[in-house]
């Protein structure tokens, strides 16, 4: 077999799977802009029964089981606690793929660094474009250097450069929402292995997953438009205990054991287009690909799909036709879980009473059936490969 010598924008969390999945067969060279591989402080992650499943497929399933907590169920009720649905998403991950977990961001990246090889990480190098060659690809570095590979992979996140010059679409969208996130140091009142979701006034909105035993995850989500934090952590975190006030007990707690130090706030962007993954020798890859809205935290677990994908699609076709059939094989799967997140992501921002009222009166009577069946869908996991080629690779 000829060694493929690709080039990988990018040591987040789509960049390392991509080269874990592409293990020792290839020649593989990460740049990263940033000094170190690096998950923000308390920032947490839902890693679902999909992903664990995309995972499995390249001997990493137990391990990333091993770094947080399960996701037995999942909770939404409004600010005063009541009910407006409950799903066994525990049950329908194993039904469908593997047991999800929450874990800090840090621990999948290291765990993702480990299997990627750290060796070949190139720290302190920033991508700025590419030239497509007859032979391949020649990257271009910052400071003038150039690397020549066969493919290139743009896991370079939500402003991706490579899709800059791929698609030449321009900046992402701002969200109509941003977010204020951290993980507590406690986990007292919180039903652990629940995913908790509360729908509050002025679409606040608050969702909590534990870590570990001792720690949950949150984040809480408010309309507006992206701005600078000029509070200090202290006020923040009292502007924080202002728009959850009435929330659940366990809210209020986990924000009140959360260091202000380590809360975070973040500006969301999307890309509303998905049209094409690929160009030649280049692929786009998570964010830089298709950037979505946080709604059920499929993000990164669709980088992680998209990595273990590109890399089973590169072993059965090359590296040219491997490309396409990348592109091929998640587009319809890409397109289906983007229109679930857009369409929820606009629910959630309703503040109209008339409009909160009717969401929560469909989301309180809407058949257990219906949910699961998106559920199904959305934790079922397959690298899609024509079936009798499946057999073959089960066999
Ligand atoms: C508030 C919030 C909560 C979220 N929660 C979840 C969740 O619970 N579950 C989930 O699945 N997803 C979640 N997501 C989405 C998830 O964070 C992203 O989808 C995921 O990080 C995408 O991974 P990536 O590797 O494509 O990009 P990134 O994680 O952005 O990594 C890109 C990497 O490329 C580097 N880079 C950028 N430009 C260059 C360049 N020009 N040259 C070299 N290197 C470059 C960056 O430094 C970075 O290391 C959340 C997102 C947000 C904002």
């Amino acid at each position: 077999m000829t060694r493929t010598r690709i080039v990988i924008a990018g040591a987040g969390i789509g960049g390392l799977t991509a080269a874990a999945a592409l293990g020792g067969d290839h020649d593989i060279e990460i740049y990263e802009r940033a000094d170190a591989v690096r998950g923000l402080t308390g920032s947490g992650l839902t890693i679902w029964g999909n992903a664990v499943a995309a995972l499995g497929r390249i001997g990493l399933g137990e391990t990333v089981q091993e770094l947080g907590a399960p996701l037995e169920s999942q909770l939404v009720v409004t600010e005063t606690g009541g009910p407006l649905s409950e799903s066994p998403i525990g049950r329908l991950q194993r039904e469908h793929a593997d047991m999800g977990v929450g874990a800090r961001r840090q621990a999948l990246l290291d765990m993702l660094l480990r299997a990627a090889g750290p060796e070949r990480v190139r720290y302190r190098r920033r991508v700025t474009g590419y030239r497509e060659t007859p032979e391949g690809v020649t990257v271009l570095l910052d400071g003038g250097a150039e690397v020549h590979a066969d493919i290139l992979i743009g896991a370079d996140g939500l402003r991706s450069v490579v899709r800059g010059q791929l698609l030449g679409d321009g900046d992402p969208e701002p969200l109509k929402h941003m977010v204020w996130r951290g993980i507590s140091d406690s986990a007292a009142h919180y039903p652990v292995g629940t995913v908790l979701m509360v729908y509050g006034r002025q679409a606040t909105r608050m969702v909590a997953w534990a870590v570990d035993d001792d720690s949950v995850c949150w984040s809480i989500a408010r309309n507006g438009a992206p701005a600078r934090n000029s509070l200090s952590a202290n006020d923040l975190k009292d502007q924080l205990r202002t728009f959850i006030r009435g929330f659940p007990e366990a809210n209020q707690h986990i924000l009140e054991s959360t260091p202000p130090e380590r809360l975070l706030r973040s500006d969301l962007f999307a890309r509303r287009r998905l049209d094409r993954l690929v160009a030649g020798r280049v692929a786009l890859l998570g964010d830089a690909g298709h950037a979505m809205p946080t709604v059920f935290g499929q993000g990164a677990c669709m980088a992680i799909e998209d990595a273990v994908v590109l890399a089973d699609s590169l072993a059965a076709e090359g590296p040219e036709a491997g490309l396409k059939e990348y592109e091929r094989r998640r587009m319809p799967r890409l397109r289906w879980v983007r229109e679930q997140v857009f369409k929820v992501s606009q629910f959630q921002e309703w503040e109209s009473p008339l409009l909160v009222t009717m969401r929560n009166t469909v989301m309180r009577t809407m058949p257990a059936s219906r949910q699961e069946a998106m559920w199904r869908t959305m934790f079922s996991f397959d690298v899609g490969r024509p079936a009798g080629e499946r057999a073959d690779a089960a066999g």
